[in-house]
């Protein structure tokens, strides 16, 4: 599962706006000034949320509401959709078609997520696959999907070329670890049919396995295991292993607040971390590339060349090119001249279907990114590619070296051997990626101190250059 489902940044740069007088014409919420966004945009990839689960698992903290007062069932396989008639989704595709038509050129890439669209009906599903790609199929289309709703019928759309990836949210193969973070369908036996049934090797489009690593009391070795059984089932092209993130306000989160002997949630984020070395490894020795923090490709079959099965839409987060984030909850970075904004739809199921004939309206807050928010996005995005920060990128968007905006943390982290610098960039190494929390806290408290040396406009162009 990712993102659309956002990085955001905290709002402590607000502040710092405010006292450097940074003034913003995207303010508003005004649909006129979305409109001209999207039409703006040299190019752009589409995310779409679909808001709905059968059920919440207990670590959810994205928005997704269960589906029970909305859904019908098959009789054919027993599966449950959502209402075909459910207007939000109504909505959705309605603005997926206006984003097309205002763009006028076919999307980069295009992912729906979730939530679980796995759970769309059929037709429905393909009116919006149709709705984007207006002009043009995308580059890449990718539908996430959790293995109880995939059946024959959202295969015929992988195997038809329609959609190019399936991302697969199976976390893991074993009963007590998906009972211990309360996932909605914790059935392993089911999970291994499903994959033998429709995921098997050979097949034409490319899948991609989410897992979820770091849960309390699992076992040592537990993620491994997955690996190779998820690899001998369905041999998928790409892996996504993240670590389980306790978040406040979430059922797991009050289940573990008093832990057993006086056991703190900090604790179990050290053990989950020292599990992650191993599991890494483990992935280079399947042949995997780990080529960001939490996800891992395959090289393309028989391929001379050094290329390998990414996900291009989540490319697109990390490299901080434009994305149009589409349903509640979504959001999006779009730009405008030297101007980057972030829109983000409200997370608010009524106040999208009530308003289902007024697109891009009220429900999207504007906001431009400052400079500052800009650079720390950067950084956190950058440091967790296998490409690292980019220096001469760098340098052209926010006319300062990377060296000397950071100069004590970049040195002491090239001598604890926590990153290495090449002619082109700085890249964490695996003990630094580890430790990437905290070394973007050291590396924003330096920001604070060297503040003065990032211009309040930045070059954009630079972001298309890449
Ligand atoms: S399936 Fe995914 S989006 Fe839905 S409740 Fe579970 S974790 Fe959240």
């Amino acid at each position: 599962m990712f993102l659309g489902k956002q990085y955001s940044v905290s709002g402590r740069w607000e502040e710092l706006a405010l006292q450097n007088d940074l003034k913003s014409p995207f303010t508003s919420h005004d649909k006129h000034t979305i409109v001209r966004l999207i039409a703006g945009q040299a190019e752009l990839s589409l995310y779409v949320h679909i808001p709905y689960c059968t059920q919440k698992c207990d670590y959810c903290s994205f928005f997704s509401k269960p589906t029970f007062h909305s859904h019908s069932r098959s009789m054919q396989n027993k599966k449950i959709y959502i209402d075909p008639g459910n207007a939000v989704i109504t909505r959705i595709i309605e603005e997926v078609r206006e984003a097309a038509k205002l763009f006028g050129k076919p999307f980069r890439t295009l992912y729906i997520g979730g939530g679980n669209p796995g759970l769309l009906d059929r037709e429905i599903l393909q009116e919006m696959l149709a709705a984007s790609s207006l002009h043009g199929k995308p580059e890449e289309v990718s539908i996430e999907s959790n293995p109880e709703s995939l059946d024959a019928s959202l295969i015929e759309l992988l195997a038809d070329g329609k959609i190019d990836r399936l991302s697969l949210g199976v976390q893991s193969l074993s009963k007590k670890n998906l009972v211990t973070i309360g996932r909605n369908f914790s059935d392993p036996e089911q999970i291994r049919n499903i994959l033998a049934d429709y995921c098997l090797p050979g097949r034409t489009w490319k899948l991609n396995i989410d897992l979820i690593t770091g849960i309390p009391g699992q076992e040592d070795g537990d993620t491994e295991n997955d690996m190779d059984e998820i690899i001998a089932l369905a041999d998928p092209e790409h892996l996504s292993i993240y670590e389980l993130s306790i978040e406040p306000g979430t059922p797991l989160y009050q289940r573990y607040n008093a832990l057993p002997g006086g056991m703190k949630l900090e604790d179990l984020r050290d053990e989950s971390g020292k599990n992650l070395r191993k599991i890494w490894r483990h992935a280079a020795e399947l042949g995997y590339k780990q080529y960001e923090i939490s996800n891992f490709a395959r090289r393309l079959v028989k391929s001379e060349t050094d290329k390998f099965h990414t996900c291009r839409h989540n490319q697109t987060y990390w490299a901080m090119k434009p994305y149009l984030g589409i349903g509640p909850g979504a959001a999006s970075t779009l730009y405008a001249d030297t101007h980057a904004v972030r829109l983000e739809a409200m997370a608010d199921l009524s106040a999208y279907s009530e308003n289902k004939k007024s697109l891009f309206s009220k429900e999207y807050k504007i906001e431009e990114l400052t400079s500052l928010e800009f650079l720390e996005e950067k950084l956190i995005m950058g440091l967790r590619t296998s490409e690292g920060l980019l220096k001469k990128e760098f340098l052209r968007i926010f006319n300062v070296p990377i060296l000397s905006l950071l100069p004590k943390t970049l040195r002491k982290l090239l001598d604890e051997g926590l990153a290495v610098e090449t002619e082109d960039a700085v890249i964490l190494s695996m003990n630094g990626k580890i430790l990437l929390n905290t070394i973007l806290v050291e590396m924003f408290l330096e920001i604070d101190q060297n503040v003065k040396l990032v211009p309040s406009g930045i070059d954009l162009t630079a972001v298309f250059e890449l």
